[in-house]
């Protein structure tokens, strides 16, 4: 693939917009249509965001477009749990022994933000359409037509199609229609609602993931460079009447009356996994949760799909002289194995939650045992979360255990 070609990206989230500035960096001629607007992209009201762990494999791809410094700028580094119990009481716990073992929690829109001012920092390279939607895609033949904000049909033809369109994603159904395939999609019984927690609650620690776990319903708090905590209520989807739910929320005293009244109504959001039997088409490919959405406990969804990003354009800028198709088989046949692998952990992870319920507390307990190291062999967790071991390896000793 030769760098004056079109490379058009489907969707502007976290993954579209790496990609987006990664090809252009590589001198492409990158078209990104995104079906939000710019404002909706970055909606910065209470209950409209949540906060992103980023971890070694993350940082990785970032240092790939060298926008590493200018995220942690604005990340906030985490070095464990804090678990609240009903008493006021607190257990800490690490992820690692290593201290300068630590995960970055950055509000998700701020994130998005830094890759979309970076973007528009682009324009001889990148031409982004917002309030866009793709219509219609001709694999084989390397067309695509979107409506692009004011209604206009706009055809467009490409050299390389990036699908970074999510879990719904439009391009992975016309994959599968085109190609027979059943992918495997999970709607977990564990939904989330953003919510806005109180800031003067005496949060002592702002390197640590605060977790409320109780009865019915878990409330998480990520921190913020700024000290502040952005927090994610989770319940599970048999979920206790509103008044119950109402009494466990407010027994964790992080919430305004207000808000725990507005949020007991609120509507929860569902979590959608995919397994996708395939990812690619001549020279079409799905990338991030378009192809592989997983549970978000272990907190290598966005992790994986950054990692598997900058492998592709390391690939593509390494052998200029491939065909586009051939890469991204070979892309695909070689980080199948990991992606399944880092998908399966997460499922296993968010089995030991799922329980929820009275034992809710005693779950996130147990799982930090994930935590400790095994005869000073460094523990899966930290193999995950602070290196770029291929998640396949480490499966491998997950299956040995
Ligand atoms: C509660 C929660 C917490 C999480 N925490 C973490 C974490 O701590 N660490 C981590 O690594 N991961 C985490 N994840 C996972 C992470 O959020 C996702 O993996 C990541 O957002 C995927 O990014 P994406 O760009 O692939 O998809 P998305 O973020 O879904 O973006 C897809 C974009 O495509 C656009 N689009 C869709 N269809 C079209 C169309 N037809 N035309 C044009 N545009 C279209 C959408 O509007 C959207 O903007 C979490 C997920 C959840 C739900």
């Amino acid at each position: 693939m030769r760098h004056s070609e079109a490379v058009f990206i489907v969707g502007a989230g976290p993954v579209g917009c790496y990609n987006a500035l990664a090809y252009a960096q590589l001198g492409f001629s990158v078209t990104l249509i995104e079906r939000r607007t710019r404002a909706e992209l970055l909606d910065q009201r209470a209950g409209a965001s949540f906060n992103i762990a980023l971890s070694a494999r993350g940082l990785y791809a970032l240092d790939r477009i060298e926008h590493r410094a200018q995220t942690l700028a604005r990340a906030a580094p985490i070095i464990g749990r804090r678990i609240h119990g009903l008493d006021g009481e607190y257990e800490d716990i690490n992820y690692s022994g290593n201290p300068s073992d630590r995960i970055w929690s950055i509000k998700r829109y701020e994130f998005l933000a830094i890759l979309l001012e970076n973007i528009s920092q682009q324009s001889e390279h990148i031409i982004a359409h917002f309030g866009a939607h793709l219509e219609s895609v001709e694999i084989l033949s390397n067309r695509a037509v979107f409506i692009d904000c004011s209604g206009r049909v706009q055809d467009v033809r490409f050299d390389l199609l990036l699908a970074c369109d999510g879990v719904n994603s439009t391009v992975g159904q016309c994959l599968d229609n085109r190609l027979g395939c059943d992918s495997t999609l999970d709607v977990l019984k564990i939904r989330y609602r953003e919510i806005d927690l109180l800031q003067d609650a005496g949060f002592s620690a702002n390197d640590r993931l605060h977790i409320w776990p109780r009865t019915s319903t878990t409330v998480m708090g990520f921190p913020n460079v700024d000290g502040t905590l952005t927090g994610i209520l989770f319940d599970n989807i048999n979920a206790a009447p509103a008044s119950s739910l109402q009494d466990q929320i407010e027994s964790m005293n992080v919430l305004k009356p207000a808000e725990v009244k507005r949020i007991v109504h609120a509507p929860t959001k569902p979590i959608k996994c995919i397994s996708r039997v395939t990812w690619c088409c001549n020279d079409t490919i799905l990338l991030g949760d378009a192809a592989h959405a997983m549970p978000p406990f272990y907190g290598q969804g966005l992790n994986c799909s950054l990692e598997n990003s900058a492998i592709l354009v390391e690939l593509i800028a390494d052998r200029k002289d491939q065909p586009i198709n051939q890469l991204l088989c070979s892309f695909s046949h070689n980080r199948r194995p990991d992606v399944a692998a880092i998908q399966e952990l997460s499922f296993q992870n968010y089995r030991e939650l799922e329980v929820f319920g009275a034992s809710a507390s005693k779950a996130f307990s147990d799982q930090s045992q994930h935590f400790h190291r095994v005869n000073h062999e460094a523990s899966i967790y930290q193999r995950v979360t602070f290196s770029r071991e291929p998640y396949a390896h480490i499966m491998d000793d997950v299956a040995g255990l």
